[in-house]
C-alpha cells in the first residue's frame, strides 16, 4: 500500500474514533478544559498569549527577522536569503506557538491545523504565485510519520487562497531531523538534500514549511527550485525563530 493511502486510512480511523469517543475539549496549548467548539480551541489566556506572539511591525519587511532601527538587515544580507524573494509568517516561534504546532503535528485531526492555516493565509498579503510547494520529507521519514505536515499546511493554505499545491521537491538525502541538529550542523545536514522537478521551470513558487529555524532548509529548497528554473521562490511558515542577541 502506498504511503499516502496509509496516511489517509489512519486519518479516517482517527476521524471515526473521534466520533465514537469524543475527546475531552481541552485547550490545545495548555490542556485546560474548555467549552468545545471548532472556533475556540484555545483557552482565553493561551489565545491572548498567541496573539502577543505575532511578528512585530518592526520585523524586516522582506525576511521577517528582527532589525535594529536604521541598520541593514543581517539575515537578508546572509546567503540564506539569496534564493528567496520574500518570507511570510504570522508568528514568532515561542512556547505557545510551539505547542500549537506540536498539537497538529501529532494529531492532524484537531483544530490546530485550521487555526494555523488561517493565520498563514492572513499573513500572506500577495497571492501572485503559480503554486504552493511543501518542504518534503524523505520517503523513509514519510513512512514513519505517515504524513508530511508541510503538505497539510500547503493544502490548508491552498484551500484559503486558491493557489494550487504542486509537490515539486524531493528530499534525496536522509539526514537527522533538523529539530535534533544543532545550528552549526543544520546547514550541512540539508545542503544538496533536495532536488526539484522540471515543472518548477518558469514558476513563481511559494515554499511552505512549519517553522523557519536557521533558514537553512528553506535555503536548500529554494536553491533546488531555482536551479530547476523557478522564476521566483518565496517562503511561508507558521512561525519564525527569533534568536536572542
Ligand atoms: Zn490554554
Ligand atoms: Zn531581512
Amino acid at each position: 500500500m502506498r504511503t499516502g493511502q496509509h496516511a489517509l486510512l489512519r486519518r479516517c480511523a482517527q476521524g471515526i474514533a473521534g466520533l465514537l469517543y469524543p475527546r475531552a475539549a481541552n485547550c490545545l496549548c495548555c490542556g485546560d478544559p474548555r467549552q468545545a467548539s471548532a472556533a475556540d480551541c484555545l483557552c482565553d489566556s493561551c489565545r491572548w498569549a498567541i496573539e502577543q506572539k505575532r511578528l512585530p511591525p518592526s520585523a524586516c519587511d522582506r525576511c521577517l527577522s528582527p532589525v535594529r532601527p536604521g541598520k541593514p538587515c543581517a539575515f537578508c544580507a546572509s546567503p540564506l536569503m539569496a534564493s528567496i524573494d520574500r518570507a511570510f509568517a504570522p508568528y514568532r516561534y515561542t512556547e505557545e506557538v510551539r505547542q500549537l504546532i506540536h498539537a497538529y503535528k501529532f494529531d492532524a485531526c484537531n483544530e490546530a491545523l485550521p487555526l494555523l492555516c488561517d493565520a498563514m493565509a492572513d499573513a500572506l498579503p500577495v497571492r501572485d504565485f503559480d503554486c504552493i510547494s511543501p518542504v518534503p520529507l524523505h520517503i523513509k521519514r514519510l513512512r514513519q510519520r505517515g504524513v508530511n505536515q508541510a503538505l497539510l499546511l500547503s493544502q490548508g493554505l491552498s484551500a484559503r487562497t486558491g493557489i494550487p499545491v504542486a509537490e515539486l521537491l524531493q528530499r534525496t538525502r536522509y539526514g537527522k531531523p533538523q529539530s535534533l541538529t544543532d545550528a552549526a550542523r543544520r546547514k550541512t545536514n540539508v545542503e544538496n538534500a533536495f532536488s526539484a522537478s522540471k515543472e518548477a521551470k518558469g514558476k513563481r513558487i511559494l515554499l511552505v514549511d512549519d517553522v523557519r529555524t536557521s533558514g537553512s532548509t528553506a535555503y536548500a529548497c529554494a536553491r533546488a527550485l531555482r536551479d530547476a528554473g523557478a522564476q521566483s521562490v518565496s517562503l511561508c511558515v507558521c512561525a519564525v525563530v527569533y534568536r536572542k542577541k
